[in-house]
């Protein structure tokens, strides 16, 4: 498995313009393992120009010779899928079982959005004005400057390359400086389906790198999945610079409310894979539970015995279901949050293992938090959850839209009613009932409130990278 360590920017591979490179490290281990180059505000307007150059002919294509890329691309995924899954799996820090159904889900991504942008829909066309007939388009915006981050680094990545070139638009995309590997393999698989300067990937820092394409003149639209803090520095950028459209996917603090009459043990099952999957790096993390008094205890011991289940582990172990966080300062950021709980002095904390070798980190249950409290009100991206008791609906439902987040939340009853009215008062982008954490690419995904702007996934993501325009025709003379 070789790893990438120079850009791909017009069709090329290049190192940095000054030369230099990252050490990348390995999260299993805490050891650096590989470099990539650091690239340059040169770096990103050379990509930058690149796609410029490319859009006038890369917007004339047919959707359909677009879609077809883009299905060839999944299907070169497709047959390297268990080589990303490796190269994700050592890069991110995840169990290879994780980062195996994660290229999958990168395969079905690419050939939804191949198919579903062949059926894009202007609303409305006639004669609005006798005499004046009206057509509406969906066109292609021009050059995307996309940032992605290292949670998910190829799924979050396919979720802003797939959309806008398909649409017509040519694209600068910068992985997190700390997972760029997927990102750069997936540009060698891509790299003679699309003409030179239609997909550039450049590496680097958020500060510079980053910096540099959100604010970048030329860049018409800035897509980000990120965190709250890098979203409102897009805003800026965009001001300061062009007004560039913005689509923005950022933080979470996703509420799960048990009801007296839930099942349960579904509701264990469901947690646990909602609030550990990914070590809880994930912007949908089930990250604070309310639950009836009722069942309170019931819940907090099936999830300490689920908790204490958890095998962390070598991430090539198929036994392993849990791996580390991204790095050693996120691992401290994460334990910091567990004992700032634990000096409230009015929670239980219970943990499951810990190896105690690179960036692993024990997973936390912190039962008895109150609304208040920091753990409780603050996204922690880690795996911790807290456990809050409750005994009136009401009260529930307040605590659970008490956030500036507005990313996920679910809901469990076997009541049909309490359910649906739970899903109408939750201030959430995606409710489950039942569930937690399931995404499928034709369903939008999407925060309320600081969580963001826009939608990935569906119909809605086509939408974003497109500008509607107006024709109107004086059929009288022409
Ligand atoms: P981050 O905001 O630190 O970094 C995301 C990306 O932005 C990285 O590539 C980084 O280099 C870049 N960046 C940082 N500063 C920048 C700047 N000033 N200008 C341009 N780019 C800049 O986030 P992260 O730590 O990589 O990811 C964790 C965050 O992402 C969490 O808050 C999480 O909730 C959120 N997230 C959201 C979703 C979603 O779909 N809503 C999905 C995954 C992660």
């Amino acid at each position: 498995m070789t790893l990438r360590s120079e850009m791909f920017i017009d069709g090329e591979w290049v190192a940095a313009s000054n030369g230099a490179v990252d050490p990348v490290n390995e999260p299993a281990t805490g050891q650096p393992y590989a470099e990539v180059a650091h690239g340059t505000v040169e770096d990103v307007d050379r990509a930058v120009a690149a796609a410029e150059r490319a859009f006038p002919a890369w917007s004339k294509t047919a959707p359909g010779e677009r879609a077809l890329a883009l299905l060839r691309l999944a299907d070169r995924v497709e047959e390297a899928q268990e080589e990303l899954a490796q190269i994700e799996s050592q890069n991110a820090g995840k169990p290879v079982s994780l980062a195996r159904e994660e290229m999958g889900m990168v395969v079905e991504h690419f050939r939804y959005f191949a198919g579903a942008a062949r059926s894009l829909e202007g609303r409305a066309a006639g004669e609005f004005v006798p005499g004046k007939m009206s057509i509406i388009r969906r066109d292609p915006l021009g050059v995307i400057g996309s940032v992605a981050p290292w949670n998910y680094p190829l799924l979050m990545a396919t979720w802003k390359i797939a959309p806008a070139l398909v649409t017509g638009n040519t694209l600068v995309l910068k992985p997190s400086e700390h997972t760029p590997f997927s990102a750069l393999r997936l540009a060698e698989l891509a790299a003679d389906l699309f003409p030179a300067g239609v997909l550039n990937i450049v590496t680097g820092d958020g500060e510079d790198v980053g910096a540099r394409l959100v604010s970048h003149p030329d860049v018409r639209m800035s897509s980000l999945t990120g965190s709250v803090e890098t979203g409102r520095a897009l805003m800026h950028a965009s001001a300061d610079s062009n007004l560039k459209r913005l689509h923005l996917e950022l933080g979470g603090k996703a509420p799960v409310l048990i009801y007296p009459d839930a099942n349960i043990d579904l509701a264990v099952e469901k947690i646990m894979e909602g609030a550990f999957g990914n070590s809880g790096q994930d912007c949908m993390a089930a990250s604070r539970i309310y639950v009836h008094e009722s069942v309170h205890d019931d819940l907090v011991a099936g999830l300490y015995k689920s908790v204490q289940k958890l095998n962390l582990g070598p991430l090539n172990d198929e036994n392993t279901t849990m791996g580390t966080v991204i790095t050693a300062e996120h691992r401290d950021r994460i334990e910091g949050f567990v004992e700032r709980a634990r000096a409230t002095g009015h929670v239980d904390i219970l943990q499951g293992d810990n190896p105690g070798v690179g960036f692993y980190t024990a997973p936390t249950l912190v039962v008895g938090a109150l609304q208040s409290d920091e753990i409780v009100r603050q996204e922690v991206f880690g795996p911790v959850t807290s456990i809050t008791k409750f005994t009136d609906h009401d009260d529930v439902l307040g605590w659970a839209n008490d956030t500036e987040y507005g990313l996920a939340a679910s809901v469990f009853t076997k009541d049909v009613a309490r359910a649906l009215s739970a899903s109408t008062d939750l201030q959430f982008g995606t409710v489950w009932i039942n569930d937690h954490l399931p995404i499928t690419p034709e369903m939008p995904h999407g925060g309320f409130k600081q969580s963001g702007n826009g939608k990935d996934m569906s119909i809605y993501a086509l939408e974003e990278y497109t500008e509607i325009k107006h024709v109107m025709v004086n059929i009288e003379e022409s």
